[in-house]
């Protein structure tokens, strides 16, 4: 028999340790929120393969579509022979996305290849360079996504030099005490210090952090943003990887402040476990970019097209906006349950619209000191008692709940009965 640490220590010897893996065990197969390892042993998916399945492992919609694909053709480039998932995709989500205006899609295979992208078309369409992200912002591994990730550990350690003209500010997280205003202060510290907003294309950032902590950005910083942008000339990016399709109870998460960005990202959940990605953004600004300046080679992959057409149809036939609220609801009900309690660790920091709904391990009840250790001690029970859990956040003292939207309201309930377990004091 195929055992999880005969495969580790394969692993180990095979594949560098630069790509970690959160858990040790080896996936054999899965369906919608449940998961077996090649053991034969069940667990409760509260990890949806890092964001990317609101509609759940292997959605029969989406299996059929893709089935049907693959009966035509797998890849032609498109910038060989183009293909109409592509267009149709991009006509979908032209439609759907919070653009002023005409809109126009591009597509790609990674969420850091979208993320550079949109950098590339700001770039083009402005004759700027500069670009400023923020503090806990996570945007890829590339060599410019990397510098764009507000985070130095593990990301960018031994990685440099950066790509110049990258710049920084904090993102306002209360209970890390920074408030908008200070927020805002800093940008304007940049602007005098650093890089005059001239010479700057784009501020990217997500309207919820995902792996920075599932922080969401307050709709009056957003505004701001959106006015300073407009007063210089900037573009707003808005990096909807993590937060968008359904998650937060909106197509996008920036749906939540009302604020209109000039880009969009897109990738993990558009394509239900297919490898898609994608920048949706003002028509103007989207044809800055000359003919042969963007694509590649699996860019739009037209299998990954077809799931991605068939995920938008199950979103709304199964009305997964509405799902994530309501799973988001119980979700955060019973959460609320497990604070000050003292046969459990101490909790703090319940938050989240809809479905991205996350939490923090603390040194003590009552307080807000992060306590990252606990919160890897958390992932570690909860996958002994048969939980995939993930933590994120600056610190690693979050614990970040994505259970698909499509998840039966008894398996949520079983998972987080098995969250209350893993936190449990001994
Ligand atoms: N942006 C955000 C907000 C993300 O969460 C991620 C992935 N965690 C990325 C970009 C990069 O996506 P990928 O890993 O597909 O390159």
């Amino acid at each position: 028999m195929r055992t999880n640490s005969a495969l580790l220590a394969r692993r180990s010897a095979a594949v560098p340790r630069g790509v970690s893996t959160a858990t040790p065990i080896f996936a054999d197969r899965a369906e919608n929120g449940e998961l077996w390892d090649i053991e034969g042993r069940r667990y409760v998916d509260f990890a949806g393969g890092i964001a990317v399945l609101n509609t759940g492992h292997r959605h029969p919609r989406v299996i059929a579509a893709v089935q049907a694909q693959l009966e035509r053709y797998t890849h032609t480039a498109f910038q060989v022979s183009a293909y109409e998932p592509y267009v149709a995709l991009a006509e979908r989500l032209n439609t759907l996305a919070p653009i002023e205006g005409p809109a126009k899609t591009i597509l790609f295979t990674t969420g850091a290849e979208a993320a550079e992208n949109a950098v590339k078309i700001a770039r083009a369409a402005t004759g700027r360079s500069a670009v400023i992200a923020f503090t806990g912002g996570f945007h890829g591994r590339t060599m410019l996504t990397m510098a764009l990730t507000g985070k130095a550990l593990p990301y960018k350690r031994l990685f440099g030099p950066m790509p110049g003209e990258v710049f920084h500010a904090p993102f306002p997280i209360a209970h890390y005490g920074i408030t908008v205003e200070q927020s805002l202060k800093a940008l304007e510290f940049i602007f005098k210090a650093d890089v005059e907003p001239e010479r700057v294309a784009a501020i990217i950032l997500e309207p919820v952090q995902g792996e920075g902590g599932f922080h969401q950005a307050p709709p009056e910083f957003m505004k701001a943003l959106r006015a300073l942008c407009d007063r210089h000339g900037i573009l707003l990016i808005d990096d909807e990887i993590q937060a968008g399709f359904g998650r937060t109870g909106r197509m996008f998460g920036i749906e939540h402040t009302g604020v209109k960005p000039d880009l969009i990202t897109v990738a993990k959940s558009l394509a239900g476990g297919f490898p898609l990605a994608g920048v949706i953004g003002r028509a103007d600004v989207m044809d800055a970019a000359e003919p042969g300046g963007l694509g590649g080679t699996y860019a739009g992959s037209p299998v990954a097209c077809a799931a991605a057409l068939a995920v938008l149809e199950v979103m709304e036939e199964e009305q997964l906006l509405a799902r994530a609220a309501h799973l988001g609801a119980r979700t955060r009900a019973r959460l609320e349950t497990f604070v000050g309690r003292n046969d459990l660790r101490p909790i703090a920091g319940i938050r989240g619209p809809g479905a991205m709904i996350a939490f923090d391990l603390v040194a003590s009840h009552g307080a807000h000191e992060p306590d990252g250790a606990a919160a890897k001690a958390v992932t570690a029970k909860a996958l002994e008692g048969g939980l995939i859990l993930l933590s994120c956040g600056v610190y690693g003292e979050t614990i970040r709940l994505l259970f698909p939207l499509t998840v039966s309201d008894e398996l949520l309930t079983e998972g987080l009965d098995r969250l209350e377990d893993a936190l449990r004091i001994v």
